[in-house]
């Protein structure tokens, strides 16, 4: 089937054009690693490990720009035409700017969970994908606890900060209680806009004594 499709649909890369690949390597090489040292949250300069203005999450690490024109393309691509195998440079980013921070080796991750509906129409949950990967680089485990309640609205469709957080208030719930209990973790997602989903997320583990957690994603949009 793949074949197929490889026939009808030539793969180019989305950079440059060049055959046979999604994301070449020249173009792969030219991607510049986000350096982190501006809290995501309030923008203020901090060390690169810490906590800066709230207690909820350890620290959102960015891995690139989503400014550059080629991160805003396969991000695109990835998640909604479906191009899985963009999830290996996509985690490349992820891993090389954890990697500036902490080397994970008590850690787990946690991907970010679409609700069950969303999932089944688009097959897959592309932070699992990029989780998986991860997990394989470091040799750390996934543990899928969270659960999404309640279907919400797209983040991306609400403009404004306060209704964000309003949107995805409450939306978690975590499974198995007992397995965060005292747990580094690394909650994955692709992309963070205000953070809210992140924030969420982290708010029900640390209710949970999860212990520190980072929030990592691909670009800010
Ligand atoms: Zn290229």
């Amino acid at each position: 089937m793949n074949k197929i499709l490889d026939i009808l649909f030539p793969k180019k890369c989305l950079g440059c054009n060049r055959a046979n690949t999604y994301f070449c390597p020249f173009c792969f090489n030219e991607i510049e690693i986000y350096k982190n040292n501006y809290c995501f949250l309030c923008g203020k300069p901090t060390n690169q490990a810490n906590i800066c203005c709230n207690n909820l999450i350890n620290k959102i690490i960015v891995a690139v720009e989503y400014k550059d024109p080629i991160i805003r393309k396969i991000i695109k691509n990835f998640k909604y035409k479906y191009i899985k195998e963009l999830k290996i440079p996509l985690s490349k980013f992820l891993i090389a700017s954890l990697e500036n921070i902490e080397k994970p080796i008590d850690y787990i991750i946690i991907p970010i969970p679409l609700h069950k509906k969303r999932q089944r129409q688009r097959g897959f949950n592309q932070s699992e994908l990029l989780a998986q990967e991860i997990s394989k680089h470091f040799n750390i485990p996934i543990y899928n606890v969270l659960k999404r309640n309640i279907n919400t609205q797209a983040q991306a469709n609400i403009k404004d900060t306060e209704k964000r957080k309003e949107n995805i208030k409450d939306a978690f719930e975590i499974q198995n209680k007992e397995l965060i209990k005292n747990k580094n973790i690394i909650l994955i997602d692709d992309v963070a806009t205000t953070g809210a989903t992140l924030l969420e997320a982290s708010k029900i583990l640390k209710q949970n004594q999860a212990n520190k957690i980072y929030g990592l994603v691909v670009a800010k949009g």
